[in-house]
């Protein structure tokens, strides 16, 4: 393989405007990639095509919400003169590729998947599974391997479709030749980030369970969302001791909150550890952390907000970015189906020597 070239690949579903745990899952890391100037191509994908296999009855919501994610990418510092933004549909070969690619994957394997296996459960699915929902893992290594991806920054629940798409590779290239690229997964390096709950304390914030904080909620809505919040349920009295482990505002705290935080809005702490303390030592009441944290959250979303603001003036750039990203984004899938089609030898009329050598076979 010529020399690799360092390439990231990632997205979102647009069912929903990004919230909190897109922020420091992958948002955040891919911003600061993307400035870092070390890699070669950044690719950002909006996955409307794996939204539907969830949300096939309702296209509506996945139409409005690439413009809800789009505009987030922007106001969040993702620059379409260094990234290419761009939406899953508009690439067909990524269809082609999961087709060729469900041919090297046990239907036992997909069922092992342990993340399709608990959003299955979210949504009810267990006797009624849409084969292209039970298939996404396979249709997600295409959206990495189509763009010989070596990095994939995303949250810990994208683990096993990392390790799906690394065997996909190795199948790939050992069944046809080495065409394909096997990826890393780039996990945030905060242990709140990779997997940051949601406001009602569930696992996970996700747009799918309504315990979200978006980006674009007002600041108004931060606060009451930050004050209604779910913290330790047996701390009723400020003079109680209360618990860090498990409570949501803590962990908010562990994702966001710096030492300059606490200089600033509660300078009679030194720093988190010593409000932990404090707080399982009883004294300190929900109010207080939870005003500290709206605080917090205020000073990383108030320019966030302020660009998208900035950007909802001018929607039909918003559209025309995505649309030229879409098509830098075709011609390099188109690239990459083209060598697995001739490793494949599915090239029938590009390849010479297989029609003159059947030729020569019927004597001519
Ligand atoms: P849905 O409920 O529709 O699946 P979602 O909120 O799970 O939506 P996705 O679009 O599936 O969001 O995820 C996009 C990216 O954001 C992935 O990289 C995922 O790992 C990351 N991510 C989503 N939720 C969180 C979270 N709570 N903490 C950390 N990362 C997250
Ligand atoms: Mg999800």
């Amino acid at each position: 393989m010529e020399n690799q070239k360092k390439i990231i690949l990632t997205g979102d579903r647009p069912t929903g405007k990004l919230h909190l745990g897109h922020y420091v899952g992958s948002l955040k890391r891919r911003v600061e990639l993307q400035n870092s100037g070390e890699y070669d191509k950044i690719f950002i994908m909006i996955a409307d095509a794996q939204a539907l296999t969830d949300n096939a009855d309702n296209p509506e919501k996945v139409r409005q919400n690439i413009l809800e994610v789009a505009l987030d990418y922007l106001s969040v510092g993702l620059d379409p003169a260094k990234s290419t933004l761009f939406i899953q549909s508009q690439v067909p070969q990524l269809c082609e590729l999961t087709t060729y690619y469900m041919n090297l994957v046990t239907v036992s394997r997909l069922q092992r998947n342990p993340t399709v296996k608990a959003e299955i459960q979210m949504r009810n699915f267990e006797a009624s599974i849409p084969v292209g929902f039970f298939n996404y893992p396979i249709s997600q290594a295409a959206d990495i391997t189509a763009f010989l991806a070596t990095t994939v920054p995303v949250g810990e629940d994208q683990l096993p479709m990392l390790e799906q798409t690394k065997e996909i590779v190795r199948k790939f290239n050992q069944t046809y030749g080495d065409v394909l690229v096997e990826p890393d997964i780039l996990l945030p390096d905060n242990k709140a980030c990779l997997r940051l709950p949601g406001t009602d304390g569930k696992a996970k914030m996700s747009k799918s369970l309504g315990n979200c904080i978006y980006l674009s909620d007002s600041a108004k809505d931060v606060r009451t969302k930050v004050m209604s919040m779910y913290t330790d349920p047996d701390h009723i009295r400020v003079s109680d001791p209360g618990k860090v482990e498990g409570n949501t505002v803590f962990t908010y705290l562990d994702a966001f909150s710096r030492p300059e935080h606490f200089a600033k809005y509660l300078p009679d702490y030194e720093n988190l550890d010593a409000l932990k303390e404090h707080y399982r030592r009883g004294g300190l009441g929900d109010v207080k952390v939870k005003k500290f944290l709206v605080a917090v959250l205020e000073e990383e979303l108030a320019p966030i907000r302020a660009r998208r603001q900035e950007l909802e003036k001018d929607i039909p750039a918003v559209y025309r970015i995505l649309k030229e990203g879409s098509e830098a984004a075709y011609r390099t899938a188109a690239e990459t189906l083209r060598l697995v089609k001739n490793a494949m030898k599915i090239n029938y009329f590009e390849d010479e020597e297989l029609i003159r050598a059947q030729s020569e076979k019927y004597g001519k």
